[in-house]
C-alpha cells in the first residue's frame, strides 16, 4: 500500500499554506515553514533537505544534536521547539539556530552567551492551567520577554504558542495575536509568532503566524518512540 510521497505531502502543505496565505491578504514568502522531524531519522531529514528544506524542528536535545551532527554538511537551520532544560542550554546553543520554547528566566540566564552571532528566541506561552505544557503563563510573558532583551547573546522574534487541544484553534491564535501586540509595545522589532501545526496551521497563518511548526501532515506518522 503505497500513500503520498514525502514530495507530495510537502508540496501539498506548501499549496495549503499559500491558500491560506491569500486568504489571509499575506505573502505566503513571509511565512517561514519548519519541518517538525522529530522521533525521525536522520535519514529522512536529509530526504527533505534534497527537497530544498532549509528548516528543521525538532523536540528532545538528545536526538537533535545527534541529528545536527550526523547532517553537519547539509548546513540545515535547526529550531528547537521542546522543553529545554537550563542544564542543556549551552549545548543546544551549539546546532539551535532559534529556541521557540523560552518559559522561564532559569533558561534565560543560562542561554546567554558572548557569541557574536545572536541566538534567536521565542517566548513561549502556556494557554493552559496544566504547567506540565512548557511555556509561561500570560502575566510572565513579558517579564521573561525584558529579561531576554537584556541578556548578552540573545535576541528575541517573538511569541510561541501550542494551541490547547480542548480551545477552537482559531479563537487560541487569535489570544496569541494579542499577546503579541502586547510585546510588540515593549519591542517593536520582537514581531514573529510561532504557531500553527499539521491540524491547525491555516488558522495560525490567519491570525498572523510567521513561523509554522508543521510535523506529520509532511514527515507521516511519526514512528513509535524507542
Ligand atoms: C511535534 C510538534 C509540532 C508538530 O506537530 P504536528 O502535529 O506533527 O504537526 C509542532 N510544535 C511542537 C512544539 C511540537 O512538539
Amino acid at each position: 500500500m503505497n500513500g503520498p510521497s514525502l514530495a507530495e505531502r510537502l508540496a501539498e502543505v506548501d499549496d495549503r499554506i499559500g491558500d491560506a496565505a491569500r486568504e489571509a491578504g499575506r505573502r505566503a514568502d513571509e511565512l517561514t515553514r519548519i519541518v517538525v522531524t522529530k522521533f525521525h531519522p536522520a535519514s529522512l531529514v536529509r530526504e527533505l533537505a534534497e527537497l530544498g528544506v532549509r528548516d528543521m524542528g525538532e523536540n528532545r536535545h538528545q536526538e537533535a544534536s545527534a541529528k545536527a551532527a550526523e547532517l553537519r554538511d547539509l548546513g540545515l537551520t535547526w529550531h528547537f521547539v521542546g522543553q529545554l532544560q537550563s542544564k542543556k542550554a549551552r549545548a543546544a546553543r551549539e546546532y539551535a539556530r532559534v529556541i521557540h520554547s523560552v518559559d522561564r528566566d532559569s533558561l534565560v540566564t543560562a542561554l546567554r552567551s558572548d557569541d557574536a552571532v545572536p541566538l534567536d528566541c521565542f517566548v513561549q506561552l502556556n494557554l493552559t492551567d496544566d504547567p506540565a505544557r512548557g511555556g509561561a503563563a500570560a502575566d510572565e510573558l513579558l517579564p521573561i520577554a525584558e529579561r531576554v532583551l537584556g541578556t548578552p547573546g540573545l535576541r528575541l522574534l517573538g511569541v510561541m504558542a501550542v494551541a490547547p487541544l480542548e480551545v477552537e484553534p482559531r479563537r487560541a491564535f487569535a489570544e496569541v495575536r494579542g499577546y503579541a501586540e502586547r510585546l510588540r509595545g515593549i519591542a517593536p522589532e520582537a514581531d514573529r509568532i510561532s504557531m500553527g501545526m499539521s491540524q491547525d496551521f491555516r488558522e495560525a497563518v490567519l491570525e498572523g503566524a510567521t513561523h509554522l511548526r508543521i510535523g506529520t501532515a509532511i514527515t507521516g506518522k511519526r514512528p513509535e518512540r524507542g
